[in-house]
């Protein structure tokens, strides 16, 4: 058996499989390129859930983790670090926040702004004790704990994990109307990704989160965006609200917030919501860790001063007019924004594993989501060239078909 082989095989053996990976085993990463044990050189179309969004091993901010790393990784919240305010005041002046809570996964930046929107439910709203509600959408996103997993319409994702966190209402994503009409006064909050990416890049209508924006403020609701995969200068802009001429109460960032060198996540917030939590009632043992803020504070450095935000929009428009250009008669729909795109192919074409297949064996790695459609979603730094190369191999494979 080849050294790939076995890995597959210790990893099926081993391993849950709560994942269904693409058979191949990557061992290095530079910049928009990964590599495998063969040394099978392939595009990243992926991006890690756009968790690397600065690129593979970007040096600046391997440089600034592999310093602090040799200095000081962890002292927990009981003590001070001195990364975390600089992290706090470099953020702030990125996205004007006024109170920032450092977390870990994406989850957990979810979970904590449910906790804090709640408290301030009871504390600054006046909900009844146990009353709070927080309206999401149908088809979203938000990470796999218990308590999310409550409010997922994705069969896979929730069905057998009973019982369920209470204090959710679902309307479907898009409809104001239907937001407006499911507000009552226990609502707190409504929480929405701006663009629902695993969903397969789910664009709302022109002018809806105005709409939804205009509803909060009126019914005293916060309105919490969900930026952990769309934020960051994946669509184009540093956080996807500005598309949309908006601002959110709390803000949800992870993924790239450190460049896919360790998990960082962040609650950001401009409003009195973060206020409510008081010492000892919400925190994580390696949340603001000063390991984690030296990496965030490079990997946003690098996000603004290398031009990856631009470039994202420019590369975004040019690798979408190429999506758009190729002649398939198995492409129901191109779709995106910056660098988040999908094409979603007929049901006649067979779903789209079989063509992520085929797209790796030319040398491009792309994720199929929800059976028939393929998301597209390379570093920032990609060159024009680079998506030459791309349209040129996904053309071939989508126009002559498996
Ligand atoms: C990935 C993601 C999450 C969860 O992040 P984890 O780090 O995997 O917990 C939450 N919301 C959105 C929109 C995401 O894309």
């Amino acid at each position: 058996m080849s050294q790939t082989a076995e890995l597959i095989a210790t990893e099926h053996r081993l391993g849950a499989h709560n994942y269904k990976p693409l058979d191949v085993v990557l061992t290095r990463g530079q910049g928009v390129h990964v590599w495998d044990g063969d040394g099978n050189r392939y595009l990243d179309c992926l991006s890690a859930y756009s968790a690397v969004n600065q690129g593979h091993c970007h040096p600046r901010i391997l440089a600034a983790m592999t310093e602090q790393a040799s200095k000081l990784t962890l002292t927990s919240r009981a003590f001070r670090n001195d990364q975390l305010a600089l992290f706090y005041e470099e953020l702030a002046a990125l996205t004007g926040s006024h109170k920032i809570l450092p977390m870990n996964s994406g989850a957990e930046a979810v979970e904590t702004a449910i906790k804090a929107v709640r408290k301030w439910g009871y504390e600054v709203k006046g909900v009844e004790k146990n009353k709070a509600e927080i309206i999401v959408c149908s088809e979203n996103f938000h990470g796999r704990t218990l308590s999310i997993i409550s409010f997922s319409t994705d069969p896979d994702a929730r069905e057998g994990f009973g019982p369920y966190t209470p204090g959710f209402t679902i309307v479907p994503f898009g409809d104001a109307a239907a937001l407006e009409a499911a507000i009552s006064p226990n609502t707190v909050a409504a929480l929405i990704e701006p663009i629902q990416g695993e969903a397969g890049v789910i664009i709302p209508p022109a002018g809806y989160f105005r709409r939804v924006r205009d509803l909060c403020t009126e019914h005293n609701v916060t309105l919490i965006l969900d930026e952990i995969q769309t934020g960051l200068g994946r669509t184009g802009k540093f956080l996807a609200e500005e598309h949309e001429g908006i601002e959110a109460d709390v803000t949800l960032i992870g993924k790239a917030l450190s460049g896919g060198f360790y998990p960082v996540s962040a609650v950001l917030s401009n409003s009195e919501v973060l206020g409510v939590l008081q010492p000892g009632q919400h925190g994580s043992t390696f949340g603001g860790n000063p390991l984690a803020c030296a990496i965030a504070r490079e990997a946003l450095k690098v996000l603004v001063e290398e031009g990856m935000i631009e470039n994202a929009e420019r590369m975004g428009a040019y690798f979408m007019e190429g999506l758009r250009s190729i002649r398939s008669n198995m492409i129901r729909e191109v779709r995106g924004r910056g660098l988040m795109m999908a094409v979603e192919l007929l049901p006649e074409a067979g779903g789209a594993r079989k063509y992520c297949y085929a797209m790796k064996d030319r040398g491009i790695l792309a994720k199929d989501t929800h059976v028939n459609t393929i998301r597209f979603a390379p570093p920032l730094v990609i060159t024009r060239d680079q998506v030459d190369w791309a349209i040129e191999n996904i053309d071939a494979v989508l126009s002559k078909g498996t």
